[in-house]
């Protein structure tokens, strides 16, 4: 279906489409289906049908996860009720009781909570690394060193992780590389073709894009299909019909969303940067930023998402400038078409993060760009007002 030369954008609109099968319709319609009828026992002794169970899938399903591997390069691709399952699975899928993980210490915070709860409580022990680390990697290993965890760029502070020379480390000493792609997406980060073994994305945010689904998916190479779906069917895991539909809707305008969200974003930026309020902007995109080298030479584009160090300013100063925005929700989850804002709360073990002051995180929306400067002028109004 795909050559060499088809490009990302073209296998977003092409990849998964199974109109032949469904009277000529462009897009897969929504399957709802638990019982799947077979034509006699013979055909039930041999599972012999392209769906077998509705827990096993159905071709709503099979319509993203075609998508999915093509844009991935994937083996296979399993999907998940959200992102953090997707984390959950992809480690849970290489570790086992008495093995050793590392972590990149800018990982989402939810992953955190999973390796220190309850991964510990199975038996698996974690180590958090500076995301920066790079090669020197290699001293963190242990004989018992399963896998390596990254998220690049790391959440919150946006640091940009050397996914390739951590990954040849780690394959060197027969562990696998984990990576939570979910700020660049397969669109803009290839994931495996830079070394990781699964990726895993939060659909929840550029894929689903419209704030309306909660999903995940883990990508495996070829070398790591098996574990993955072996895990991912005997725990049950399961996504509907209806969400799958949204995630391939979502999925078909990614590519100019992702542009927009972008464009925006770097205006936001560099409008941020000429403000006496702000301190710096975390985002690796910028040319001076710390990570832009690794970016620039790994990535293909970035997104909406970034940070906003503030020069010294009260929880309630900041608290005014975010309470009264327009066009900025206060919320969790980003990648949907809408503005979103909220102070960052970082936490760390293995690395220190400076800040000059307090750090909020901006997700630059669809809006227009010049409506969302012109909220954010009245918020640092209020911000020095209430300092
Ligand atoms: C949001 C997020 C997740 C979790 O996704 P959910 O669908 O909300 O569970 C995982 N990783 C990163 C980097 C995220 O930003």
């Amino acid at each position: 279906m795909t050559d060499d030369k088809e490009k990302p954008e073209t296998t977003l609109s092409s990849a998964g489409r199974m109109s032949k099968a469904h009277f000529g319709v462009v897009n897969t319609p929504v399957y709802r289906a638990s019982t799947i009828l077979y034509p006699s026992v013979a055909a039930l002794d041999a599972h012999d049908m392209p769906f077998t169970y509705g827990r096993r899938g159905n071709p709503t399903l099979k319509s993203l996860e075609d998508a999915i591997n093509v844009l991935e390069g994937a083996a296979r691709t399993l999907f998940v009720p959200s992102g953090l399952n997707a984390v959950a699975t992809a480690i849970l899928s290489v570790c086992g009781a008495g093995d050793h993980l590392l972590v990149a210490d800018t990982c989402y915070a939810p992953s955190r909570v999973f390796c220190d709860k309850t991964l510990k409580r199975f038996g698996v022990e974690t180590t958090y690394y500076d995301p920066l680390i790079g090669a020197n990697i290699v001293s963190l290993f242990r004989p018992n060193t399963k896998a390596v965890f990254c998220e690049s760029p790391g959440s919150l502070t946006f640091e940009v992780q050397d996914v390739p020379a951590i990954a040849s480390v780690a394959h060197a000493r027969g562990a696998s590389v984990l990576l939570d792609n979910t700020w660049a997406t397969p669109l803009h980060y290839p994931a495996l073709a830079r070394g990781a073994d699964l990726s895993i994305q939060a659909v929840t945010k550029y894929i689903g894009g419209h704030a309306d689904v909660m999903m995940g998916y883990v990508a495996a190479n070829e070398s790591h299909a098996a574990r993955l779906l072996e895990l991912h069917g005997n725990s049950g895991l399961y996504v509907s019909g209806d969400d799958c539909f949204l995630a391939l809707r979502g999925l078909r305008t990614l590519a100019v969303r992702l542009k927009r969200h972008q464009a925006t974003a770097l205006t936001l930026a560099q409008w941020l940067r000429t403000r006496p309020e702000v301190s710096r902007i975390l985002c690796p995109v910028l040319e001076d930023d710390p990570g832009h080298a690794i970016w620039k030479r790994d990535f293909s584009g970035g997104c909406g998402l970034f940070g906003v160090v503030l020069k010294p300013a009260s929880h309630e100063a900041v608290s005014a400038m975010l309470d009264r925005l327009v066009h900025f929700g206060l919320g969790f989850s980003w990648g949907g078409y809408e503005s979103l804002i909220v102070p960052a709360d970082i936490r760390r073990t293995a690395s220190k993060f400076a800040a000059e002051g307090p750090v909020i995180r901006i997700h630059a929306g669809l809006e227009d760009p010049g409506d969302l400067i012109a909220d954010l002028t009245k918020g640092f109004e209020r911000l020095r007002a209430a300092s």
